[in-house]
């Protein structure tokens, strides 16, 4: 598990679904290498794709849960939101 001082436990529970049915959020990385968040919905677990499935994502820039500004998360957390992106980045959409 990460050592990210999360905003509140709304994003840290996002986090820990990564790859699960239902909704997620993850670290994507843009062509200029800083980090933001995107929310995933799978109708599927990333282990039980056999069939038809449906994955979507979009970037996020404030926190569901309690709004706050992501990228001053991002900022504070430098290492470990890489960290995280490496975990992520093949569950991430194309
Ligand atoms: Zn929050």
């Amino acid at each position: 598990m990460s050592n990210i001082k999360y905003c509140c436990h709304f994003l840290e529970w996002r986090i820990e679904e990564v790859g699960k049915k239902g909704f997620s959020i993850l670290v994507d990385k843009m062509p200029n290498g800083s980090y933001y968040f995107v929310q995933q919905g799978r109708s599927h677990d990333k282990d039980n794709l056999s069939g038809h499935h449906v994955t979507f994502q979009i970037a996020i820039h404030y926190c569901f849960g309690c709004g706050k500004k992501l990228s001053e998360l991002i900022d504070d957390n430098k290492q470990e939101i890489a960290q995280l992106y490496e975990l992520h980045k093949d569950l991430l959409m194309g």
